[in-house]
């Protein structure tokens, strides 16, 4: 029986060893595209009595909806450029990122799209895709949604064909879905996607009050519709919204007054010295670990004493740094010992923050 407990490892050599599981596990995934591929080549999914591919994935392979789409993407583009398969085991390509790529993927670009993809988030390559191969802009559309239908009975289908995907030898396509019983309705998140160089699309929904903010700003600037100046509107809104939370979080302002004469035993950080740290760490946590990572959050920062208020530590722009909460809490526990925080403040943020404030 294998042991799921690595207590007994110290933290360097736990992280060793997710290191190594890691790169086991991505040799598995580029052999297992090989053999998808190879399977799909054969259409051995039919014989097993799969009316696709991607079902035989679910089915044989017990690979999520999700997972199967992915490595079967993954397995037509790695057919076509094996150079692919390679960069799926040693980590310079994810599989998302081998999904987005196929599509674009050509004899003449794939060496370079495949390189200029290597190490980069999801994110990151569909900038680059919308920047070698821009989309035009999309139409505004407001819409009012209808109310949702009821959901399907368990074993009914949706419209949707049942077919098997393309073999490889055709031009890879997205495999069709026999869509399963609706999953319990959720939310959609907002949608940024990159459409070109400095063009985003953005999908959401709203609620009437947010209608019907929107409709009055396109009355009160005299436009003819509710839709006509949708991306204007937002963005003078959203200069304006950004502008209100920058004063209200960091105290930053065009016309700063000169700072106060103040106690230096107080806590409290002066709106100038926020203005000049916000501006130093440049919007960011500035925890380095000890191998040199600098943390990338951006949001929930807060203001940490470098030397800790409760030590005597100062509220001047050379004492004071922009942490996030979890580098905050950390150099609290470094500080005063992780005991003494819990017995303190056990999960409460805001006074772990203070103690460090
Ligand atoms: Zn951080």
């Amino acid at each position: 029986m294998h042991s799921y407990s690595f207590t007994h490892l110290s933290d360097r050599s736990l992280v060793q060893h997710a290191k190594a599981v890691a790169a086991r596990r991505r040799a598995d995934t580029a052999e297992l595209i090989a053999c998808i591929a190879e399977i799909d080549a054969r259409r051995i999914h039919v014989e097993d009595g799969y009316p696709s591919l991607y079902r035989w994935c679910i089915g044989e392979l017990r690979l999520s909806e999700q997972s199967a789409y992915k490595h079967i993407f993954a397995a037509r583009a790695a057919r076509r450029f094996p150079a692919v398969f390679a960069a799926v085991e040693d980590g310079r390509l994810h599989l998302s990122a081998v999904v987005l790529l196929a599509a674009h993927l050509t004899e003449d670009n794939a060496g370079e799209l495949l390189k200029a993809a290597e190490g980069q988030s999801k994110s990151a390559i569909e900038l680059i895709l919308a920047r070698r191969f821009p989309k035009p802009d999309l139409a505004t559309i407001l819409v009012a949604i209808p109310p949702s239908p009821p959901p399907a009975r368990a074993g009914q289908l949706s419209p949707g064909k049942v077919e098997p995907p393309s073999p490889a030898t055709e031009a890879p396509a997205a495999p069709v879905f026999d869509v399963p019983t609706p999953a319990p309705v959720e939310t959609p998140r907002p949608q940024i996607t990159p459409l070109a160089p400095e063009r985003f699309a953005l999908q959401t929904t709203i609620d009437e009050e947010t209608q019907a903010l929107l409709r009055e700003a396109h009355e009160l600037l005299g436009h003819p519709t509710a839709t006509s100046h949708v991306p204007d509107v937002l963005k003078a809104a959203l200069r304006l919204y950004v502008a209100q939370l920058r004063k209200q979080k960091f105290a930053a302002t065009d016309q700063p007054r000169p700072g106060r004469a103040r106690s230096i035993d107080s806590r409290h950080i002066p709106a100038d010295v926020k203005r000049a740290v916000w501006e130093r760490d440049g919007g960011r946590c500035t925890f380095v670990s000890d191998f040199g990572h600098r943390c990338e959050e951006r949001s929930g920062l807060e203001f940490d004493h470098v030397h800790a208020f409760a030590r005597d530590g100062r509220a001047t722009v050379g004492n004071i740094r922009l942490r996030c909460h979890a580098h905050n809490q950390f150099e609290a526990e470094r500080t005063f010992g992780a005991d003494f925080m819990s017995r303190k403040c056990g999960g409460n943020r805001q006074c772990a923050s203070a103690w460090r404030m």
